[in-house]
């Protein structure tokens, strides 16, 4: 069974507060005692679409990576280019810009923050795997590679075909190449359901590969398209589809490539989930709407199957928000899968690549959680 550490959101006191429950998360943790004396640690986080405005705050990143500067092993921090090419998160300079605009630079954090993928968004490592179910080859950031202790920091948000944005999507999206996105991507080639479509022309100006031509009807080139999912979230009458079964092989190639990465580092990875301002869509997505649950608060663990099931069963345990997504897709009760019904189609159980890790040996669906502040009192 897994430990999993959780500070709730909820602070009666302001010792309780969310910056210092992160850093009694991180001495519970007691990394010095798990890794070695002289290690590079990578501190990685998201610093979202350029008009996302519902990213981890800067605050925290720059106290986990001030926990580091304190134990004498200055870090790193690491963040990821889009699959997407729109935008500025797509070219190296303009992420740069795009990370002072959202409040990430030397002067607020104290460090530099490095693309996984180096300063040309380009630079990978090719890895081989031999457990993989779907995927047995992958490129992987090769930032990440330099650090010989990786620490994640995950903005929970839902994911239209992951159902969550947790640990385990974080590590196979936040952490590959350019390459292994589109590897862990390409069968996802959607169809046009011609009932729902309008002909709006939307999905043609939106598709960066040139896939998709609007004419008398839609039809999308199967040798262009790279399955990268954006027609799917953003045509506005959902005529665009993949099947459940595509789904499942997205979840379970997801799952494939967190191994990847849990791998290449040896395990030496410290996963913490911050369950507020969860937002439906993911943080590298400009689109996406008011929290759908209240702030639950952060979980912490080093087995990242733990703390994406412990994410998993809050999220399913507390009641939506009114007027968010929960309450158009009918989840504002206790005890409802919140995820799922958000997703596309309601069709991406979080569970499939949960258990698909756990089957790959990433760690354990039973975890004991364990409060951090009741362990204090005790
Ligand atoms: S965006 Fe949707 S509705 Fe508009 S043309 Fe494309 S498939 Fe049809
Ligand atoms: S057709 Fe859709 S999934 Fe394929 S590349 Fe274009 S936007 Fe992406």
């Amino acid at each position: 069974m897994s430990e999993v550490y959780f500070a709730s959101a909820t602070s009666y006191f302001p010792w309780q507060n969310m910056k210092i429950s992160l850093e009694h998360l991180f001495d519970l943790l007691k990394i010095p005692q798990w890794i070695p004396e002289r290690i590079r640690v990578g501190v990685k986080f998201e610093t979202g679409h350029e008009d996302c405005t519902r990213y981890l705050s800067p605050l925290f990143v720059r106290t986990m990576l001030d926990e580091f500067t304190r134990l004498h092993k200055p870090p790193i921090g690491l963040d990821s280019i889009n699959l997407w090419r729109g935008g500025r998160r797509y070219d190296p300079a303009g992420w740069v810009d795009k990370c002072r605009h959202h409040g990430f630079s030397m002067e607020t954090l104290g460090t530099e923050i490095f693309l996984t993928e180096g300063y040309t968004g380009q630079d990978s490592k090719t890895l081989m795997n031999k457990l993989g179910k779907k995927i047995r080859v992958l490129e992987i950031g090769a930032t990440v590679t330099y650090c010989q202790l990786l620490v994640m920091l995950t903005h929970v948000t839902g994911h239209p075909l992951l159902g969550f944005y947790g640990a385990i999507a974080d590590l196979a999206l936040g952490c590959t190449a350019r390459k292994g996105k589109m590897r862990i991507h390409e069968d996802l080639l959607p169809t046009v359901n011609m009932e729902k479509c309008n002909l709006c022309g939307l999905c043609e100006r939106m598709c960066e590969w040139d896939a998709i031509k609007v004419a008398e009807t839609v039809v999308i080139d199967p040798k262009k398209c790279v399955g990268c999912g954006k027609c799917i979230v953003k045509c506005p009458r959902v005529a665009i589809e993949v099947t459940s079964n595509q789904i499942r092989d997205f979840q379970i190639k997801v799952a494939d490539a967190a191994s990847f990465i849990v791998q290449a580092m040896d395990s030496n990875i410290a996963y913490f989930n911050f369950l507020i301002d969860c937002t439906p869509h993911p943080d590298f997505d400009a689109n996406s709407g008011i929290p759908f649950i209240p702030d639950i608060g952060i979980l912490v663990s080093k087995d990242p199957v733990a703390i994406d099931k412990a994410t998993l069963d809050l999220v399913n345990r507390v009641p939506g928000v009114r007027g968010s997504v929960a309450e158009q897709f009918n989840v504002l009760d206790n005890n409802t899968e919140k995820f799922k019904a958000i997703s596309f189609a309601g069709a991406a159980d979080p569970m499939v690549q949960i258990t698909s890790a756990e089957e790959l040996g990433l760690g354990s669906t039973k975890y004991e959680l364990i409060d951090v502040w009741e362990l204090e009192n005790e």
